[in-house]
C-alpha cells in the first residue's frame, strides 16, 4: 500500500491523497485550494495523476476544500464510483452547484453544471460501520464529528490498515456526534489533519455563554444583529443555540432570519439526516423540540424577501453568508445597517486577510461598499471560540486511542507550524513515527 499527498500538505485546503493498493488506485478527497492569490490557477493545474486511471474516489466530508475539484476528475475521464456518506453526497452537490454559480461570475467556471450532474450520478453510499468492498480493498467509515456526514476512512488491503482522519471535529459540537472512539480493528498508519495542531481553543461552554451574552446585549439595544456565517455547519449550530435561547426565554421572541439560500438547503439536509444526531439532540426531539426549528425563525428565500429586511422594524437577528463578508446577502445588510449605532455585527468565525470581515474586525471606521462610503457606527463584536476542528489537545487524545498501536502518524491539512506543532505534541505523548508530510510526498506501508 502506498499513499501520496497531492494537496493539503503545508496548507489547510485542496485535500487530495492518492492511495495505491496493488494495481488499485483510490483518491481520498479532491478539494478546492482556497485563501491563496494563486488559487484560481492552482485549481486549474493538471492533476499529477491521470483521473481516468482511478478506480474510485472517497469523500471524507462535504466542505469545498475536500470536494471542490471532484467534477474536474469526471471532466478528465474518471468514470468510477464516488463513495461518500449519503449526507456528504447531498452537501457536496450543493457545494458543487454553488461553486459553478460563483465561478461563472468570476469568468471561466472550473467545471460545468453538466459535469456536476454526471458527478452526482457516480455517488454511492459509504455509511458508518457499513464497509464497502472494492475488489480486495475494504473501505470503512467512522463518524468524524466535524460536520454532518463527516467520516474518518479506514482503507484495508492485504492485512494492512491505513486510517485517513479527514477533518476531525471538536468534541461537544451541537447536533452531531463526537469523533469516533470505538475502533474495532488495529491500525498500521494514520493520516491526521493538523489545522489547529499548535493551538488550543477556548472552552466550548465558555464560548457558548459568551455568545449568548453578546446576543442578549445586542437584542436589548433594539437594533439589528447581523451574523455573517458559513452555510455548512456554523449556520446550523447558530440555529441550535438560538433555539435554546428562545425556548429558555433568554431572548424575547424576535425574528431570527436565516437569509442564505445555501444555508437553507444545508439546514434541510441537517434536518433530514437524523441518523447522524447525537444523544442530546435525540432527547430534544423526544421532548418535541426539534433542534433547528423555533418560533420566530424565518427562512428568507427570494432576493425580494431579503431586500425587504431594510424596511423591517428592529430588533431582529439576521444570519447570512458569506462568513467573511466577501459576497452574499450579508453585504447588502451591512450597506444598510452599518452606519446605525443600534446595529451589532457579530463575527463567529475566523476572518481571512484582506476580506471585508477582517477590515471590520480590525476596526475600520469607514468602508466602501458598492461605490459608496459608509461610516461604521455599528458595534463590532468578535467571538473566537467556535470551531469545527479539534484543537491540539483533542487531536492528541484522538490519536492516542487508536489501537495498533499505529507505526506512523502523518500530519497533513495544516500550515507548516501547525503540522509541526502537532508532530511534537504527539511525539511527547508517546506516539511513534510522527511526521509532517511535504507536498507531493509518498509513503510506502
Ligand atoms: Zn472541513
Amino acid at each position: 500500500m502506498k499513499i501520496s499527498f497531492h494537496g493539503a500538505a503545508h496548507r489547510v485546503t485542496g485535500s487530495c491523497s492518492l492511495i495505491q493498493c496493488g494495481d488499485r488506485r483510490i483518491l481520498v478527497d479532491c478539494g478546492m485550494i482556497q485563501g491563496d492569490e494563486k488559487a484560481p490557477e492552482l485549481n486549474r493545474e493538471d492533476f499529477p495523476f491521470d483521473p481516468a486511471s482511478l478506480d474510485a474516489v472517497v469523500l471524507t466530508h462535504g466542505h469545498l476544500d475536500h470536494v471542490g475539484r471532484v467534477p474536474r476528475l469526471i471532466d478528465e475521464g474518471f468514470t468510477g464510483p464516488i463513495f461518500a456518506h449519503p449526507a456528504t453526497g447531498s452537501l457536496a452537490e450543493i457545494v458543487w452547484r454553488d461553486s459553478v454559480r460563483l465561478s461563472s461570475y468570476q469568468g471561466k467556471p472550473l467545471y460545468s453544471e453538466e459535469a456536476v450532474e454526471k458527478t452526482t450520478q457516480l455517488i454511492q453510499p459509504l455509511r458508518y460501520a457499513d464497509p464497502v468492498q472494492l475488489g480486495d480493498v475494504e473501505l470503512r467509515a467512522y463518524d468524524a464529528g466535524h460536520i454532518l456526514g463527516s467520516a474518518h476512512v479506514l482503507v484495508s488491503y492485504q492485512g494492512k490498515r491505513l486510517l485517513m482522519s479527514g477533518d476531525i471535529g471538536q468534541p461537544d459540537t451541537p447536533i452531531i456526534r463526537d469523533p469516533n472512539r470505538q475502533w474495532d480493528q488495529p491500525v498500521d498508519a494514520v493520516v491526521i489533519e493538523s489545522t489547529y495542531g499548535n493551538r488550543l481553543h477556548k472552552d466550548r461552554q465558555a464560548t457558548v455563554d459568551e455568545f449568548k451574552q453578546i446576543v442578549t446585549r445586542a437584542v436589548a439595544s433594539k437594533g439589528m444583529v447581523l451574523i455573517p456565517a458559513f452555510a455548512i455547519g456554523r449556520s446550523q449550530e447558530l440555529l441550535f443555540h438560538f433555539n435554546h435561547m428562545v425556548d429558555s426565554g433568554q431572548i424575547p421572541k424576535i425574528p431570527v432570519l436565516l437569509d442564505s439560500p445555501m444555508a437553507q438547503k444545508v439546514t434541510a439536509i441537517y434536518r433530514a439526516h437524523r441518523e447522524c444526531y447525537d444523544e442530546e439532540t435525540w432527547a430534544q426531539i423526544d421532548r418535541d423540540d426539534p433542534p433547528m426549528r423555533f418560533p420566530g425563525l424565518r427562512e428568507l428565500v427570494s432576493a425580494d424577501e431579503s431586500r425587504a429586511v431594510e424596511h423591517m422594524a428592529p430588533p431582529a437577528i439576521i444570519i447570512a453568508g458569506s462568513g467573511m463578508c466577501t459576497g452574499g446577502r450579508i453585504v447588502h445588510h451591512l450597506k444598510y445597517f452599518l452606519d446605525r449605532e443600534s446595529t451589532s455585527v457579530l463575527f463567529v468565525g475566523w476572518q481571512g486577510y484582506g476580506t471585508l470581515g477582517r477590515r471590520l474586525v480590525d476596526g475600520l471606521d469607514k468602508i466602501r461598499l458598492y461605490g459608496r462610503s459608509i461610516e461604521v457606527r455599528a458595534k463590532i463584536e468578535t467571538l473566537g471560540g467556535f470551531s469545527a476542528h479539534a484543537d491540539r489537545e483533542d487531536l492528541v487524545a484522538w490519536a492516542s486511542q487508536i489501537p495498533g498501536p499505529p507505526a506512523a502518524f502523518l500530519a497533513n491539512h495544516g500550515e507548516e507550524d501547525a503540522a509541526q506543532g502537532l508532530v511534537e505534541a504527539m511525539t511527547k505523548a508517546g506516539l511513534s513515527g510522527c511526521q509532517a508530510v511535504e507536498p507531493e510526498q509518498s509513503f510506502e506501508l
